[in-house]
């Protein structure tokens, strides 16, 4: 693979959880280019550096794009550690596939996923909590206005050393339950990492934020009665002694770091379920006291203990407002495995060295 080097690196950041979330990027990223005939072509690694770009370009008007999100760990013995990246190549082509973009070949974003990391392996931080996310995008690139998915593309990847996700770290979140919007409907675009997606729910973000809430927790768009996820990540409640989070119906997005805490329940002997469950059986339980847990998983935030959700204007408040300890368990393994603290009976990781 061609590398393209800097003359000079840039200045980085100071490694702690005051790094926040996708403020600073490092000095390389990955990009191939997709053009009709030639088909993907041109991966390189090169300088990360603006880039111009028409302003006809079609994703600036039409948004066919689509996204992933992963992070790099680093490993007590000074190796990289990445997380399942079959499944996210794996969910970035199905997206691709949702959105007329051509599937690209996994083995050469994953060679170039690990080329990159190597060279900016210092950009890794180690502070706890901390790790270097990656952003896998493909964006339609032809000049032209007419509505078609396009017949040019670029893939490009790009690092950005992170701390926790909410600024409040691993301190429970507060949901608001959203009744007026809808993030995705059946048949729509919610199952796809795509562009659309986020910028459809950022009205009813701000608003939940100007409430004092951290993010919505969003109903099934027909009724508004079935819970479906929290926008950035996948909803789990411990309801007596089961854990449920809702089953993927074609509007939620199938998430790994989902997949991977049901897995770990499984293998654990604690009943899981993947199933419809409504906002009216959780009130239920939070009113009966069986409602033990709630919690969200994602990538960026891991494992997020709820301790809070308003719906119609009433707050309940889930275990005392407390991490539980399914939520704990879970944090510490899925973590654990992550960050090379415990072992990882799954393969989940991928090392690179
Ligand atoms: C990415 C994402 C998630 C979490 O998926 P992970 O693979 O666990 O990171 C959940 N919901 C939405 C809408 C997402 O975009």
């Amino acid at each position: 693979m061609e590398i393209i080097r800097r003359k000079q690196l840039k200045e980085k950041p100071v490694f702690d959880n005051s790094l926040g979330f996708g403020h600073y990027f490092t000095d390389y990223m990955f990009t191939m280019k997709y053009t009709a005939g030639e088909g993907w072509h041109d991966a390189k690694i090169e300088p990360n550096e603006p880039k111009p770009f028409d302003l006809a370009t079609c994703v600036f008007h039409y948004a066919q794009g689509i996204f992933e999100g992963m992070k790099a760990f680093r490993q007590p013995d000074g190796s990289i550690a990445i997380f399942r990246p079959e499944e996210n190549w794996a969910r970035m082509n199905r997206s691709a596939t949702r959105m007329c973009i051509p599937n690209f070949p996994e083995d050469v974003v994953e060679e170039g996923l690990e080329e990159l990391l190597k060279l900016d392996r210092d950009w890794i931080p180690t502070a706890p909590g901390t790790a270097l996310y990656i952003r896998p995008t493909i964006v339609a690139t032809r000049i032209m206005l007419g509505v078609h998915a396009s017949t040019e593309y670029l893939f490009f990847i790009i690092l950005s050393p992170v701390g926790s996700y909410y600024a409040h770290g691993l301190e429970p979140t507060r949901l608001v339950v959203e009744d007026t919007y809808t993030r995705a409907t059946i048949g729509g675009t919610g199952e796809a990492k795509c562009l659309g997606n986020y910028a459809a729910s950022m009205k009813a973000g701000e608003e939940a934020e100007e409430k004092g809430f951290d993010q919505v927790l969003w109903l099934d768009a027909n009724e508004k009665k079935y819970v479906e996820e929290v926008g950035s990540m996948n909803i789990f409640f411990v309801i007596g002694g089961e854990v449920v989070t809702p089953a993927l119906v074609g509007s939620i997005l199938p998430g790994i770091t989902r997949k991977s805490c049901i897995q770990v329940l499984k293998d654990k002997g604690i009943p899981v379920s993947e199933r419809r469950i409504s906002i009216d059986e959780v009130i239920a339980a939070q009113k009966e006291g069986t409602l033990n847990e709630a919690f969200g998983t994602g990538t960026a935030a891991v494992i997020s203990p709820v301790g809070l959700i308003r719906y119609k204007d009433v707050d309940y408040t889930i275990n005392g407002g407390e991490m539980g300890p399914i939520t704990k368990m879970l944090y510490d393994t899925i973590t654990g495995i992550q960050y090379g603290t415990a072992p990882d009976p799954y393969n989940w990781k991928k090392i690179v060295k």
